[in-house]
């Protein structure tokens, strides 16, 4: 497979065209972000450390029937996924309080919620990717009345799959940010990427934040505890 022209460049990854029509290159870049862009820095090794801990997620998904963009990793820090058209929403799935959801209902972080919560924000870098509800999706025609219980769906079980496979490495799943592309023949799958930069994950012993909050926070670097999640991940 070719890597052609470059089609886009965000803020963790670029994208290329490749020689076959529906397949992408998505390279994975030293760089990471809070607050929307507004805060950012260049970090040596975690473009390879987030291809790497993506593919083996995607991997695993896929041995539980979940299907995803992924094809396979092709370089440190790029891979081939196939290309799908994006729905623009952030699909977050909590387990236990944190962020800005513990800030909304003023609790405390760390407290088990009674059943995972999903929420919507409409990515929309211009409106700073707003707190969006099923009949704003309608409304922007972000997506339909089925595709939205189908996300859900997915979702739900995306989030099954990842708390269980998180357990096996001793790290609890607080909560995570998904993606949803439509394929050419209308099925909706997962996409985009799933790492320690769009996942909380507390050690399950210590409590240590193993995620990009350490980043977001100023707790101390990322690059060893990415370290650690591949490890556990590739030793699962
Ligand atoms: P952002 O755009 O938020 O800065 P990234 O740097 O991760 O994020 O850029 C990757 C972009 O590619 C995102 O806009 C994402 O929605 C999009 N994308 C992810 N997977 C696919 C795919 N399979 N096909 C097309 N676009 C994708
Ligand atoms: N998240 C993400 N990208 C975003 C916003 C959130 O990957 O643009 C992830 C984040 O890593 C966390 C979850 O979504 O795992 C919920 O984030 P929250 O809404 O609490 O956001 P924050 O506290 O970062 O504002």
């Amino acid at each position: 497979m070719e890597r052609k022209e470059l089609l886009y460049t965000g803020k963790a990854k670029k994208m290329y065209a490749t020689n076959q029509e529906t397949v992408l290159l998505a390279e994975y870049l030293n760089q990471v972000t809070s607050l929307n862009g507004a805060k950012k820095e260049k970090i040596e090794g975690k473009g390879e450390l987030n291809n790497q801990i993506t593919g083996l997620i995607f991997n695993y998904l896929a041995e539980k029937e979940i299907a995803s963009h992924y094809i396979q990793e092709v370089s440190k820090t790029e891979q081939l996924i196939k290309k799908v058209e994006m729905i623009p929403l952030e699909v977050v799935v909590r387990n236990t309080s944190a962020g800005s959801f513990a800030k909304r209902f003023s609790m405390e972080e760390g407290i088990d919620l009674p059943f995972p919560i999903i929420e919507f924000y409409y990515k929309n870098d211009k409106l700073d990717d707003p707190f969006i509800n099923d009949s704003h999706v309608k409304m922007l025609n972000v997506a339909k009345d089925e595709d939205v219980i189908e996300i859900k769906k997915q979702a739900l079980e995306i989030n099954a799959a990842l708390v269980e496979m998180f357990r096996k490495i001793a790290i609890r799943l607080i909560d995570f940010k998904i993606e949803f592309g439509k394929t050419a023949d209308g099925k909706i799958i997962l996409a985009d990427e799933i790492s320690p930069d769009t996942c909380r994950l507390w050690d399950m012993n210590t409590k240590k934040h193993l995620d990009k909050d350490l980043y977001r926070r100023d707790l101390g670097d990322v690059i060893p505890v990415y370290v650690e999640v591949l490890q556990r991940l590739k030793n699962m």
